[in-house]
C-alpha cells in the first residue's frame, strides 16, 4: 500500500490495482510486444478497447438504450460552448441553476452563443433552492446544473426535477461514478475524466440520440455531436492511452460491486470527515450540511495564519492535495473513488493530532 494518501481535487488520484496493470502491460499489450500507445486507434485490437469500455460504462451508470456514449476531448471547459452550440439557437435561452465557480464559468461561456439566464442560485443560507422557486425561462432551450461543485464543495442530493419538456444538462465532472444516478432524467450528462473516470485528456458526453442533430449550421465539425455518433468517437485520434486507463478504471468499479458500493464507501469517507470537523472549533466546514459534496470536503482552520503550517506538516505526513482552489483559498479534501476509507482516517488522525498541539 502506498504511503501516501492523495486528496488532489483533479487529476486525482486512480485506483492502484489499476496503476499497476498499466505498468504491468506497458510495454507488452496482450502479448502484442508493444504498448496500447502505439497501435493504430483503427485497430481490431483497439476498437474491442472502445467497446469494451463503453460497455462497461454503460452498464455501471444503467445507461438506457436510446443514448450515445461518447468520448471526446477538450475536457469539461469544451462542453459548456459544445451543449450551447447543439442544443440551443442564437435567439434561444438557456436556463443555468449556479450554486458555485463552475457553473458560473458555464453560464459565461454559454451566453457567448445564446442568452444565458440564472434560474436559480444558492440562497440565504447557502442551500439549493427547490425546484418551485427557480426562475425557469418560458421556452429554455435546456437547463443546465452542476450536480457537484469541485471548488465549493456543494453537492445537489436530488437530481432537481424540471418540468417534461426542459432537457436538463448536468455538468457530472466531479461526482460521476461516485454514485448510481439516473441517467434517464438527463438529456446530456458529460464529464472530465480526471477525476472519477481516469486521467486527463479524455471527455465522457452521454446524450440522449434525439437530441441530434445540432440546432444550428456551422459549428466545428469536431464540436458537433452527431460527427462523433456516427463516427463511434473516432472521427480524428482519440487520446489512446487515457481511454484504455478509463476502461481499466470501469472494470475496477465493476469489480468492486458497482456503483452502489462505491456510493456507500463514498458516504463513509465524508460522514467520517465532515463528523471530526463539525466535532472541532479548530475547524470550520462552511457548507450545510444538506449541500455539502461527498467528493470535495471544503474546511477551513479558525485560525488562517496557521494554514502555512497545517499543509507543510500534512505533506510531510504524506498527506498530499489539500490545499483549497487558488480562487477560494482554505482547504479542501477530495475523496474520489479511489481515495480510501483508510486514507480519510489518516487524514483524521491528522487533523486532531494537529489540533492537540496547536490548538
Ligand atoms: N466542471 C467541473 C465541475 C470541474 O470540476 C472542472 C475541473 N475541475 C471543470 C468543469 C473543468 O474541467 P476541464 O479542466 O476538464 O475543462
Amino acid at each position: 500500500m502506498s504511503l501516501t494518501h492523495n486528496f488532489s481535487a483533479g487529476p486525482a488520484k486512480l485506483p492502484e490495482p489499476v496503476l499497476e496493470r498499466a505498468q504491468a502491460e506497458l510495454r507488452d499489450w496482450q502479448g502484442r510486444g508493444v504498448s496500447v500507445m502505439e497501435i493504430s486507434h483503427r485497430s481490431d485490437a483497439f476498437m474491442a478497447l472502445r467497446n469494451q469500455a463503453e460497455d462497461s460504462l454503460r452498464a455501471l451508470l444503467a445507461v438506457p438504450d436510446d443514448y450515445d456514449i461518447l468520448f471526446l476531448q477538450g475536457g469539461a471547459t469544451l462542453q459548456f460552448a459544445m451543449t450551447a452550440l447543439n442544443l440551443s439557437t442564437p435567439t434561444d435561452t438557456i436556463d443555468f441553476a449556479i450554486t458555485g465557480s463552475w457553473g458560473r464559468k458555464a453560464i459565461a461561456e454559454a451566453s457567448r452563443f445564446a442568452t444565458g439566464h440564472a434560474a436559480a442560485t444558492l440562497d440565504f443560507d447557502g442551500l439549493v433552492p427547490d425546484v418551485e422557486a427557480w426562475s425557469l425561462s418560458e421556452q429554455a432551450a435546456y437547463c443546465h446544473y452542476t450536480p457537484n461543485e469541485t471548488i465549493d464543495g456543494v453537492e445537489f442530493h436530488v437530481t432537481p426535477k424540471l418540468p417534461d419538456d426542459v432537457p436538463l444538462v448536468a455538468d457530472f465532472s466531479s461526482s460521476i461514478l461516485s454514485r448510481p444516478i439516473d441517467v434517464s432524467e438527463h438529456a446530456l450528462i458529460y464529464a472530465g475524466a480526471q477525476k472519477n473516470i481516469g486521467p486527463a485528456g479524455l471527455t465522457v458526453v452521454i446524450l440522449r440520440r434525439a437530441l441530434m442533430p445540432a440546432r444550428r449550421d456551422g459549428i466545428p465539425e469536431l464540436m458537433n455531436y452527431q460527427v462523433h455518433s456516427q463516427a463511434q468517437s473516432l472521427r480524428n485520434t482519440p487520446p489512446t492511452f487515457a481511454w484504455y486507463l478509463a476502461g481499466l478504471v470501469f472494470e475496477w468499479l465493476q469489480a468492486q460491486g458497482g456503483l452502489d458500493v462505491m456510493a456507500q464507501r463514498n458516504q463513509q469517507k465524508a460522514e467520517l470527515l465532515y463528523r471530526a470537523l463539525d466535532a472541532s472549533e479548530f475547524y470550520t466546514a462552511p457548507v450545510p450540511p444538506l449541500a455539502r459534496s461527498r467528493m470535495n470536503v471544503i474546511f477551513r482552520l479558525t485560525d488562517e495564519s496557521l494554514q502555512k503550517r497545517w499543509l507543510a506538516e500534512a505533506e510531510a505526513a504524506g498527506l498530499l492535495g489539500l490545499k483549497g482552489h487558488r480562487s477560494v483559498g482554505g482547504l479542501r479534501a477530495s475523496l474520489y473513488n479511489a481515495v480510501s476509507l483508510d486514507s480519510v482516517r489518516v487524514l483524521v488522525d491528522f487533523l486532531t493530532d494537529f489540533e492537540a498541539r496547536c490548538g
